[in-house]
């Protein structure tokens, strides 16, 4: 009896163990909001070749480029076989994934994107700052969240992308549109897709929340690169072609999963600009 139960611990533990199953790039990163923010959603045409197959809670855009895929952000690490699942469930393969764009490196955005790089083979583009964290997986020194010091897994293949830059693959060209402000490497993206003759103008949208770790001061002489990186930021952002707008957080972009509604991206820039201004505000109040 005491030998049966033997086996049945080991097997337990053979089973359950995470030694078999622990995989250092997926392992999951916990937080109050995960509930929320990896909440399950099926993949879904946006427009043309461009898909969501991210979650509730968190963006991912898949980009059919005729020439190989293109994915934009990365969700969080355990994530990424969810993604990956979307991917195929769409009739894709991994495996044709050439680059996997980062719009911010934090962890619910670029969490997922070493185990995503690893398991496609794909590149991760990002901007010159995006670079520099991502390969460090750890904030940049002047991150407004810096005090949270918050973790994720460091991405390897990299390649930086300059404003304006265009990214070429197949029948699309994306371009970085920097939007700094949330963290000095912001990168949002933007590109045309089109069914037929009809084509339309989309925007992946970075964080451009003002949030930051305790004691951060937006008001502070330190800060006034952010400060002044938020304003290009809005003046980017209202400039853009953008009929269809996936924020990172898509609740900071409306109720759905995307908004198609007019002036979808001048609405983000201006809900931006109002947090800021009210931050700001209340600095200068002696609160938060
Ligand atoms: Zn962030």
């Amino acid at each position: 009896m005491k030998e049966i139960a033997t086996i049945f611990a080991v097997l337990a533990a053979w089973t359950a163990g995470p030694a078999a199953t622990d995989d250092p790039l997926t392992r999951p990163i916990e937080t109050s909001r995960n509930a929320e923010w990896l909440a399950p959603a099926p993949p879904e045409k946006l427009f043309g070749n461009s898909y969501l197959v991210g979650f509730g809670g968190l963006s991912v855009v898949l980009i059919d480029t005729g020439d190989g895929l293109i994915l934009v952000d990365g969700a969080m690490p355990q994530a990424a076989p969810a993604i990956l699942a979307n991917v195929r469930t769409l009739g894709f393969k991994p495996e044709d994934i050439k680059y996997i764009l980062s719009t911010e490196p934090h962890f619910d955005h670029a969490g997922g994107l070493a185990a995503l790089a690893r398991d496609t083979g794909a590149t991760v583009v990002a901007s010159a700052r995006g670079v520099e964290a991502l390969r460090t997986g750890r904030l940049a020194a002047d991150d407004p969240q810096l005090a949270y010091d918050s973790r994720f897994p460091a991405v390897e293949r990299l390649r930086a992308m300059q404003d304006r830059e265009i990214l070429k693959l197949g029948n699309t060209r994306i371009t970085a549109q920097a939007t700094p402000g949330h963290t000095m490497g912001s990168m949002s993206w933007s590109w045309q897709s089109c069914e037929g003759r009809r084509c339309r103008s989309i925007v992946f949208a970075s964080s451009l929340n003002p949030v930051s770790g305790e004691g951060y001061l937006y008001s502070a002489p330190t800060s006034a690169a952010i400060v002044a990186g938020f304003g290009r930021s809005h003046n980017r952002m209202r400039s853009l072609a953008c009929d269809i707008l996936v924020s990172a957080h898509p609740d900071n972009s409306g109720p759905g999963r995307y908004n198609d509604q007019p002036g979808a991206c001048r609405t983000y820039a201006e809900r931006s600009r109002k947090a800021l201004a009210a931050r700001l505000k209340r600095e200068a109040a002696g609160s938060k």
